[in-house]
């Protein structure tokens, strides 16, 4: 059966993907975005479907539209945009997520709400099991985002157990692929960008921390099985790779893809609370919705490597 699914973030990097997704499917896709850091470049070639609606809207402020499900991912989700305007940050996280529940609410729509690995903060416990309950500076540089998505998280649960919203919670780990912006600042776009650009690799810290990447199209997947599984599990469930790397791996990595390069590594100061290890434990995704992640990451990179190639 063919829905009316709302994406809000849907021009951004993962929102373009899931409404490329969304739409083979057949569904009809309403994609409502601030631009504030994705761009109608990410979804122009939508505008040609039918199916396909743009509206441009900030989430902060009340939404009334007729809708069967939403996938809520609106939100800057770099460190450096998140930081930019961090109270308006917050308030995309909790008004937005209020917002869009008191939408389902009306509309009786299932909702689902892209959190994140953040929520573990700097963990104690590795690789994080979803019972984990994190480890979260409330007051630092990171806590905007961080626990905007913790309150999110509990708004989403108040409105399972208060209203019987039928809701999902995927708490989404480093995610990368086509369609990020060049100056989005993630550390996957970072090395690559600057390895075509020939300019220096700007490793934080030293470079020791780990990170766990995941290719755009198997969380897209995740994604969409969350949401559809019919047993009314609503999570919260980790999707992500459990593959774990250090910055220093990424960036021999991503050098290695890139013979041609002439850029040279460097270190500058690691940001404040920046967490030192993070890997998913994907035990539930597997059970729950039969999930696991398909693409490594050298497979994953050279994707990637050839979209900033043209893009650059
Ligand atoms: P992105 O910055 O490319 O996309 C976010 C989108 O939200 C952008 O298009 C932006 O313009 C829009 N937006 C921001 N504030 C808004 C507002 N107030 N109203 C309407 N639209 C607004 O980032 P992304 O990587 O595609 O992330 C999408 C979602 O997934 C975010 O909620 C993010 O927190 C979550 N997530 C992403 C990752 C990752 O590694 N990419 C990891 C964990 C969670
Ligand atoms: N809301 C919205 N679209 C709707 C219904 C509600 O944007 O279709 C917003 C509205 O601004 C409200 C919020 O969602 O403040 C929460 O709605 P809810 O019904 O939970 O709360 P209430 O309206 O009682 O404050
Ligand atoms: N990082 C880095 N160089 C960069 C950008 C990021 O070394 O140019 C580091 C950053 O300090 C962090 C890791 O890479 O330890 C992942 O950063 P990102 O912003 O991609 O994601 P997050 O910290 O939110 O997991």
């Amino acid at each position: 059966m063919n829905k009316k699914i709302l994406i809000t973030g849907g021009a951004g990097f993962i929102g373009s993907h899931l409404s490329r997704r969304l739409l083979r499917e057949g569904h009809e896709v309403l994609c409502v975005d601030n631009l504030f850091t994705g761009n109608k470049d990410n979804i122009i070639e939508l505008f040609s479907n039918p199916r396909f609606e743009f509206m441009r809207h900030d989430v902060t402020f009340p939404l009334y539209v007729e809708v069967d499900e939403i996938y809520n991912l609106a939100c800057p989700a770099s460190p450096i945009h998140y930081q930019f305007d961090p109270v308006q940050t917050t308030k995309t996280a909790i008004h937005g997520a209020i917002n869009m529940l008191g939408l389902a609410k009306r509309t009786r729509a299932k909702i689902l709400q892209a959190s994140t690995s953040e929520v573990y903060g700097d963990p104690e416990v590795h690789p994080q099991p979803e019972t984990y309950w994190g480890r979260v500076n409330p007051i630092g540089i990171r806590s905007c985002y961080d626990e905007g998505k913790r309150c999110a998280e509990t708004l989403f649960f108040d409105y399972h157990r208060q209203h019987g919203l039928p809701v999902r919670v995927v708490r989404i780990f480093n995610t990368y692929g086509p369609n990020m912006h060049p100056g989005d600042g993630r550390v996957v776009s970072n090395f690559i960008v600057q390895a075509l650009k020939n300019k220096d690799i700007t490793i934080y810290g030293d470079g020791c921390q780990t990170r766990s990447f995941q290719y755009v199209d198997d969380l897209i997947e995740g994604m969409v099985r969350m949401m559809d599984n019919t047993e009314n599990f609503t999570g919260p469930v980790n999707l992500g790779n459990p593959g774990e790397f250090t910055m220093n791996d990424l960036a021999r990595k991503v050098l290695a893809l890139i013979p041609e390069s002439t850029s040279n590594i460097i270190y500058q100061p690691l940001p404040q609370d920046d967490p030192k290890q993070r890997r998913p434990d994907i035990a539930l995704a597997k059970e729950k919705i039969d999930w696991e992640p398909k693409i490594g990451l050298e497979e994953g990179l050279m994707e990637t490597i050839e979209y900033f190639r043209d893009k650059i």
